[in-house]
């Protein structure tokens, strides 16, 4: 076989891909060789430390190395489900080892063998053990699973990490065939690592600074097709005209006059700023960036408000069904006395509905302010004579949904305002697009009351609750957030956990919705609760969520589907499980779903895995209450093991890029440049082209 027949072989060619499981990795999208190359690791264990077992100590998760003295599977007849314990042994001590729902484990490990063990040391089930370890036996070459880092692969129904590591290890070597998409030339001028030495490093690195490395390549390729993208976007678009929107002072102070509190000076200044861009006949292209809370819908609705009593029509949208429903609500209040038809338009709401009609009833008017979610891109939906395009939340509308709708609006484009918690630097602003302005809001609305943020051990979990219960007697609601949806974890087969209760789930360091909400319901009896996550359908999700907001739902058990704009001003207590596994910016917007009302709130961290790292992070949120320091603090703290982008959750959905790689955002600008000045179409470039392409392609991502 040539090397390049090597990466396009099916997957079934590997040793134990059969059909069945060819079907599950077809899930993660790996069909072929190449395909599970591509697939890659979104963290690390860090089992690289040999420790002494007699120096193990609780809470630690450490590797320990020995002879197996004893192995045996059971049944726990109360717990419904198998276990496997064994006795470990090195020169220091001996520790005990447990797993669950992993019968099997006794025909690959057994007495006499030589293994090495990485996992988290507990004292749950009486005297200290290492539960539900990675395991691998020592008498080959190199290990895969312990004793070095570890590459953690997200994985689905029926397939582990550990499967995962196996397959890519059969197939590294045919790493030198993949093709590079960037030219040799540059590759060394960026002194960067070539896609080969990248896919097989990024893997099983044999360091952090070799993982950096081919972390940065990977990144540099990402921006490097973001800053492609964006510049052939403006090449092709004309550059064109804007409506000159004039400056109503009447309408504008009436507005202003009309709120229900008095504006900040950052509020007032970003709006003078955007009104005044606007009367000027070209499109404005504005970022207001601010903090969680700080009050940027206001700002966006008074510029509206000018627009419209200048005759235009304005569209706003979100990346959520629930959210849209919310500034539907909020925006039709503050307006309603100008008589401005306000429609919202979501995959739910396939009618125009209208604010002062009957939903039933046909709308007389056109809407001329319409608020919606992407359902907005529709060809068919009229927006009218747009002045103004609001997005809040999701960049990815801005770029290639401002031309669909530049598009509708014929004449002219219209301005362009988009709003966002993410604190992005001015330099890396500066790289997002041609003409982009920044307003910032630095500071929040006076008179909120500040919300107290305690880090606790999952010991501790009783305290939350405790609190839960004193507020919801107050007349309070509370979140409860959990990290996954369903309980899975990469180091254990999943499929395996059904029935497992949240305790016993928590104690294995996985927190789900769905396990959490069962528990709960029965710790809360006296309550009314609700499950919230992103699997449900859209109609479903905006009732529960309507049921909370309403107050008919005491206690909101969900994903992080909530952390965006999510206002429920009566909500005083969070409690998020799992906390380690959030980032900190992330941490911040979800925590920013409290503390909206006039009343006090407290949010509690749960770290399921608390290890010294962890609750550094954990505490610095609970101390810290401003989001663009956290953001900050957020990449200088980032665990030695952590691939994923912070970038990810919100703003911009890079794989691997993150909000501190502006540099790398401006090399590759740099680049991009020169490419196209040598290959203005690409031609010479087909898996750049292709890739760009792809990016053009995708829809918006929504929840
Ligand atoms: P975000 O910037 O997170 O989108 P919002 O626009 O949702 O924040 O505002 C948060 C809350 O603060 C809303 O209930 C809003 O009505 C209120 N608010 C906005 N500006 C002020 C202000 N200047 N004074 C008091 N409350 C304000
Ligand atoms: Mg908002």
């Amino acid at each position: 076989m040539t090397s390049r027949t090597k990466i396009e072989a099916p997957i079934t060619t590997l040793h134990g891909v059969g059909t069945v499981l060819a079907k599950k990795l077809e899930r993660l999208g790996i069909r072929t060789v190449a395909d599970l190359l591509w697939h890659i690791p979104f963290r690390y264990e860090d089992f690289r430390t040999l420790s002494r077992i007699v120096d193990v100590k609780v809470g630690q998760t450490v590797t320990v190395a020995g002879t197996v003295e004893f192995i045996a599977s059971r049944r726990s007849f109360r717990r419904r489900m198998s276990l496997t314990e064994a006795l470990v042994r090195d020169d220091s001590g001996t520790i005990k080892v447990v797993w669950f729902n992993q019968p099997y484990l006794t025909k690959n490990i057994r007495p006499n063998d030589q293994v090495m063990l990485a996992g988290r040391v507990s004292n749950k089930f009486g005297g200290l053990q290492l539960v539900s370890p990675s395991y691998e036996s020592l008498d080959k070459g190199d290990t895969l699973h312990v004793g070095r880092l570890v590459p953690v692969y997200s994985t689905t129904a029926g397939i582990t990490s550990r499967q995962i590591r196996y397959f890519v290890s059969q197939v590294l070597d045919a790493a030198a065939a993949l093709p590079d998409p960037l030219p040799n030339d540059l590759v060394a001028h960026e002194r960067l690592m070539t896609i080969p030495e990248t896919i097989r490093t990024i893997h099983f690195p044999p360091d952090e600074a070799a993982r950096d490395a081919a972390l940065e390549r990977l990144k540099f390729d990402e921006l490097l097709v973001f800053q492609l993208k964006r510049l052939l976007d403006e090449r092709n678009a004309p550059v064109s005209t804007a409506p000159a929107i004039p400056f109503i002072e009447r309408t504008v102070k009436e507005f202003v006059r009309s709120l229900p509190f008095t504006l900040t000076n950052a509020q007032r200044r970003a709006a003078w700023d955007m009104l005044q861009e606007m009367e000027r006949p070209l499109p404005m292209n504005r970022l207001l960036e601010g903090d969680v809370g700080s009050g940027k819908t206001v700002v966006a609705a008074i510029v509206a408000a000018n627009t419209l009593a200048a005759g235009f029509s304005v569209a706003l949208m979100a990346p959520t069904e629930i959210l849209a429903r919310q500034h539907f609500l909020t925006l039709s209040r503050w307006l309603a006395k100008d008589n401005i038809p306000v429609g919202i338009r979501t995959s739910a709401f396939h009618e125009w509905f209208m604010q002062g009609e009957p939903a039933s009833g046909t709308p007389a008017k056109r809407p001329r302010l319409t608020i919606g979610t992407h359902a907005l891109l529709e060809h068919r939906v009229d927006l009218g004579t747009l002045g103004l395009v609001v997005v809040d939340e999701q960049h990815r509308f801005g770029v290639a949904q401002r031309q669909t709708l530049a598009a509708k609006t014929k004449r002219h484009a219209p301005h362009f305002l988009s709003m966002t918690a993410t604190p992005i630097p001015r330099s890396l602003a500066l790289t997002l697009a041609r003409d982009l302005k920044l307003s910032v809001l630095r500071t929040l609305p006076k008179g909120r009351r500040p919300i107290t943020t305690h880090f606790l051990r999952p010991t501790d979990r009783d305290r939350a609750y405790r609190t839960i219960t004193t507020e919801i007697q107050a007349g309070r609601q509370a979140f409860v957030v959990a990290p996954l949806i369903e309980p899975s974890d990469p180091l254990r087969p999943p499929g395996r956990e059904a029935g497992r209760s949240f305790s016993e789930a928590s104690k294995l360091g996985v927190a789900a919705a769905t396990t959490l909400f069962d528990e709960l319901v029965e710790r809360f009896r006296t309550n009314k609760l609700a499950l919230l996550h992103g699997k449900l359908a859209s109609a479903e999700k905006d009732r529960r969520l309507l049921d909370f907001a309403n107050g008919k739902v005491q206690i909101l058990v969900t994903t992080p589907v909530v952390e965006v704009g999510i206002d429920v001003p009566n909500a005083t207590v969070m409690v998020i499980e799992g906390a380690e596994r959030f980032g900190l910016a992330q941490l911040h917007q979800l925590r920013g779903r409290i503390g909206r009302g006039a009343h006090a709130s407290t949010c509690f961290l749960i770290a399921q895995n608390v290890t010294p790292l962890a609750e550094k992070r954990l505490r610095a949120v609970a101390s810290m209450t401003d989001g663009f320091a956290l953001a900050e603090l957020d990449l200088k703290l980032r665990g030695p093991g952590d691939l994923v982008g912070t970038m990810q959750s919100g703003f911009f959905d890079f794989q691997f890029a993150t909000l501190g790689d502006h540099l790398l955002m401006e090399r590759a600008r740099k680049s991009a440049d020169t490419i196209l000045q040598k290959d203005q179409n690409l031609a010479s470039f087909p898996l750049l082209h292709q890739a760009v392409q792809r990016t053009a392609s995708e829809v918006p991502r929504h929840d």
